[in-house]
């Protein structure tokens, strides 16, 4: 367990226990729960810099193989968000004659097939296999590596300086987090920017949104930290957007001090933090409180449905829906199945919790009295595709904020 933060080594003091949890995308086999692997799922915050982050780790070569199943390319808003984010580069920051972009977790290529397409130079370094394989499919020159000083010292040598170094949802699940940024130093360009946009403490703590907590996510930004952190490694953070993804995150971006002008966005952000108290512990225990509510209120509104003869079935299997069924202990007596567009998950069992996962045709067949929303941070598009469900007379189940029937 670490005690001493991964950024600064100052101390860490716990603000949250999820308990006992697999990996969040180990998606097994009914015939391979023997042996699964747990760990405690815990976060702490660093009483020096403010980095939050888990207190445990699971090593990184076991969250991300030629198994990976967590597709970037999955949801139409997801596609559409990083074709805008792609084209904002180009017209924006890739505008020299022969600029250079890297993303770090390229994925599937949701992003830099974009890119490809517009004959930009670019290198997506993406540890997992299997999706590397089919963001190459999408015309993405892929090195299948982790990223850390080494791979960017190899890359600078071999493809010269980068003008972006680009992460979306990856730089957060990067537990070397000083070999990383000696790295993006070692590969950017003088003038470049380092761009990345990470789930959000502020909106996990605001919207008690905990299933954002699991072993990928080895850290939970805010700009009071990044900025530290972006300090403590020769940078400075120049701009911090917010961006609906994922349910709410920030877009930062660093550069080499005095290259650019820091936004005013920068200043107004952690005058809001500091006001709210982000990184207090009064804060993050009144957290910690509603997060042990809405597992007592989930579990009770299960019960007493399975009691009423009610049919709950459970809508989307994303990693956050490992995180709250372990938590929460719901298993298959409360929730039969659980039905998921990704067909690499179909057949497989969500981690820890067991429940089956099935292709979304089962879902209307027949309809459940009831859908627990897991990909909830995709609620209004696929509350606008089941109309049908809901028209019929069922009903949504959310827990984020609070648990309610709508
Ligand atoms: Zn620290």
């Amino acid at each position: 367990m670490y005690r001493r933060c991964r950024v600064c080594e100052g101390e860490l003091r716990e603000f949250v226990d999820l308990g006992r949890q697999p990996t969040a995308n180990g998606f097994l086999r009914p015939e391979e729960t023997d042996g699964e692997y747990f760990f405690r799922l815990a976060a702490g915050i660093c009483t020096d810099c403010a980095m939050a982050q888990l207190l445990d780790e699971v090593p990184q070569e076991r969250r991300y193989h030629g198994g990976y199943r967590y597709h970037a390319s999955g949801s139409a808003g997801h596609r559409k968000h990083f074709e805008e984010n792609a084209l904002r580069l180009l017209e924006t920051e890739l505008t020299g004659p022969d600029p250079f972009i890297v993303e770090i977790g390229c994925n599937d290529g949701v992003m830099l097939s974009t890119i490809a397409r517009a004959g930009v130079r670019h290198l997506g370094v993406e540890p997992s296999t299997n999706v590397a394989e089919l963001a190459r499919a999408r015309g993405v020159d892929v090195l299948t590596e982790f990223f850390d000083e080494r791979t960017a010292a190899g890359i600078r040598s071999r493809h010269g300086a980068a003008d972006v170094v680009f992460g979306a949802n990856t730089i957060c699940h990067i537990a070397h987090a000083a070999s990383l940024l000696r790295g993006v130093d070692a590969l950017l360009a003088p003038g470049g920017v380092f761009v990345f946009e990470e789930p959000y403490l502020g909106t996990i703590t605001e919207r008690t949104a905990f299933d954002q907590i699991y072993d990928e996510h080895v850290f939970y930004f805010s700009v009071t930290s990044v900025r530290a952190m972006a300090e403590r490694h020769g940078f400075e953070l120049v701009d911090a957007e917010r961006i609906p993804l994922h349910g709410g995150e920030i877009r930062y971006t660093l550069a080499r001090p005095g290259a650019r002008v820091p936004s005013h966005a920068v200043q107004e952000l952690l005058a809001e933090e500091r006001e709210r108290g982000l990184s207090d512990p009064a804060t993050l225990g009144r957290f910690r409180d509603r997060v042990e509510r809405v597992r007592k209120d989930l579990v009770t509104l299960l019960r007493d449905l399975r009691a009423q003869g009610k049919r709950v079935v459970g809508y989307g299997a994303p990693g956050k829906s490992t995180t709250v069924t372990n938590y929460c202990g719901i298993g298959p007596d409360l929730v039969p199945f659980v039905c998921d567009s990704t067909p690499s998950k179909q057949g497989h069992l969500v981690p820890g919790s067991h429940l089956p996962v099935l292709p979304p045709e089962a879902f209307s067949d027949p309809y459940p009295d009831y859908a627990l929303l897991f990909a909830w941070n995709h609620a209004d598009e696929i509350m606008a595709k089941e109309r049908a469900f809901r028209q019929g007379g069922g009903r949504w189940i959310l827990y984020v904020p609070e648990v309610r029937i709508v």
